[in-house]
């Protein structure tokens, strides 16, 4: 396809589709670009038993069109991958987005053409197109990564990465199955794999925070009470700390007794109606304070004493290394009493690390475990794994790889000095993975729709960040990061998961209802801190 556009999108998740309906909408031609198959980015990737969401239903899903918000009926509190999926194909199909989403085709290159002003975006399926916009809707969690360990290649049983999950089921029963990791995406699988597999070996280099789901169905008058009201709730989450609205803590952790903590804890860990964040935004400090991070982080090492059977277990299974909040806390159903199966055990490659992938399956620096199926939930290349994928060169032929070598630096974590009219949706240096992305993800698309008109309006025809007004950025989210305790896991926050990532903080910390005032102050005042031309 050889085409001129006024914007490429690259991406068809929650973003691209939601930035190919606003910029439609006014007026502008947009061609989207999606590796995969089908749209729906996470939610058409990650079809691994038991993935879902860890945010409510009513509260992970975009204002694409207010009759759709009436008319969708959510099912449970956290809804699984195939219903969000189903939702976003029919948001595709109702609101004729196929016919500017080009699927199976990989961008691979764009350029910044210098005296036309344009962008050339090219893909692996030889399609040349010239946009003046262009949109990097590619994913915070979408460049999948498998483990850093020699012998995949020779290894002859049946392999899966949990973020590229096949159609066809994939059947566990009468099998020896491994899983490799426990974050979020190990703790949904784990639990789904062990009721059919005949032995499954968990592969744990780091253990994590787990607090339980209490899924259920949703409460038929609470989707009729949001409906009824969802400007207002979805005004509450976009003004609030992380998308999701919570009443403001006003004491700290330590200022409380024990009893009425831990009183507090307990009501957050068993209502139905829980949620991970429940346990931080209670206390004032809990994000800032060590002392009364350690309160909840002790809580929750305490459930998991109570819930896992074999001490030893639970011991490896407990936390040390890291305060609670300070990796994305996990959501999980009957995680740790997982556990307690006897056909299920635990090994510890932080002391023990895989050495190889061996023809039968993974050895140990300690022995081999025979395996017929490996679950590789090894986690993704976050936040800038998709766009270092893509060869982005901006003014002077510029590469964006090289400009981010030490680590990215971008304004407002949408726009980066020498890339003009690109724009990178929930990019580095903005809240996005410490958030509800679905709000995230909704004001960054508005910022930039709204950026475009107001372009529109003055007859310009590019928008550029400033070399100071990033340099203040990348300083100012450097900065709010260290007042925290986030820095203080290794994370994949800050890169710790990839080796030879620059350690940075890649989320912008201060919160989603801060920033989002930081960036409509930036529109208000004449786009500060861009150059319009
Ligand atoms: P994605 O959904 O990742 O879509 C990006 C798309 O871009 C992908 O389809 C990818 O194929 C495509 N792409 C990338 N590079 C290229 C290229 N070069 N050419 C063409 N196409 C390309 N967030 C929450 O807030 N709450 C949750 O509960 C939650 N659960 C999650 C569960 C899982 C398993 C994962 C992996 C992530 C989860 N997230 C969650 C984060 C989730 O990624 C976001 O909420 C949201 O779906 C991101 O939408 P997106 O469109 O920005 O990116
Ligand atoms: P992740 O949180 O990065 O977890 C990856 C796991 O793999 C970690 O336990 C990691 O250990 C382990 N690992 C990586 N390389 C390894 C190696 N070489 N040897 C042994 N272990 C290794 O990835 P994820 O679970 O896919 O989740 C990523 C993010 O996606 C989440 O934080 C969340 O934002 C989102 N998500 C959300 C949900 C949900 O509940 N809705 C579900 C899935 C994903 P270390 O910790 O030691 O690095």
């Amino acid at each position: 396809m050889k085409r001129t556009v006024d914007v490429v999108v690259v991406g068809a998740g929650m973003s691209g589709m939601y930035a190919l309906h606003k910029l439609r909408g006014m007026g502008l031609t947009v061609q989207v670009f999606e590796t995969g198959d089908g749209v729906g980015g996470t939610w058409y990737w990650n079809r691994y038993p038991g993935a879902r969401v860890d945010v409510k239903s009513m509260e992970y899903n975009l204002p694409f069109d207010p009759d759709l918000d009436q008319d969708w009926e959510w099912t449970e509190k956290y809804p699984p991958q195939e219903e969000l999926r189903r939702y976003l194909d029919h948001v595709a199909d109702r609101l004729d987005l196929r016919r500017d989403i080009r699927l199976t085709t990989r961008v691979t290159e764009a350029v910044y053409a210098e005296p036309a002003q344009r962008w050339l975006v090219r893909t692996n399926r030889g399609d040349e197109v010239t946009a003046q916009y262009v949109i990097m809707a590619t994913g915070c969690l979408s460049a999948a990564k498998l483990p850093e360990v020699p012998g995949l290649e020779s290894y002859t049983g049946r392999w899966y990465h949990t973020g590229h999950w096949p159609e066809e089921p994939v059947d566990f029963a009468g099998k020896r199955v491994g899983v490799v990791g426990t974050g979020s995406s190990g703790v949904h699988v784990i639990p789904l794999i062990a009721q059919q597999a005949a032995a499954l070996t968990v592969f744990q280099r780091t253990p994590n925070f787990v607090v339980p789901a209490n899924n259920h169905p949703i409460d038929p008058e609470h989707q009729r009470s949001v409906k009824a009201d969802y400007v207002r709730f979805r005004q509450a989450n976009r003004e609030s700390a992380f998308g999701t609205a919570f009443p403001p803590a006003t004491r700290s952790a330590l200022d409380v007794s024990d009893e009425e903590r831990t009183a507090y804890f307990a009501r957050n860990w068993h209502s139905p109606d829980n949620h991970p964040a429940g346990l931080l935004v209670g206390y004032t400090d809990m994000i800032t304070n060590k002392e009364a991070n350690d309160t909840v982080a002790q809580y929750v090492r305490d459930r998991i004493a109570d819930i896992v059977d074999d001490p030893a277990v639970a011991a490896a299974l407990q936390p040390v290394d890291h305060p609670f909040g300070t990796k994305r806390p996990c959501v999980g159903t009957d995680y740790y009493e997982t556990y307690n199966l006897p056909h299920v055990s635990l090994v510890d490659v932080r002391t023990t690390p895989i050495a190889e992938i061996t023809p039968s399956g993974i050895r140990t620096s300690e022995q081999e475990y025979a395996l017929d199926t490996i679950v590789f939930a090894t986690g993704f290349d976050a936040m800038t794994g998709a766009l270092s994928r893509i060869d982005i060169r901006g003014r002077g032929g510029m590469a964006l790889g090289e400009k981010w070598a030490d680590g990215p630096r971008t304004y407002l974590g949408i726009a980066v000095a020498g890339f003009p009219n690109l724009f990178t949706i929930t990019g580095p240096g903005s809240p996005s993975v410490l958030s509800n992305m679905a709000v995230s993800i909704e004001q960054h698309v508005e910022w930039v729709a709204d950026a475009l008109v107001a372009l529109r309006e003055r007859g310009a025809s590019t928008i550029e960040a400033t070399v100071e007004a990033e340099d203040a950025w990348t300083q100012h989210v450097d900065e709010v990061s260290r007042m925290t305790l986030y820095p203080t896991a290794d994370s994949y926050y800050l890169g710790a998961n990839v080796p030879g990532k620059p350690r940075v903080f890649l989320p912008y910390a201060g919160g989603v209802g801060l920033y989002r005032k930081t960036c409509d102050e930036v529109a208000a005042n004449d786009y500060h801190g861009f150059a319009l031309g």
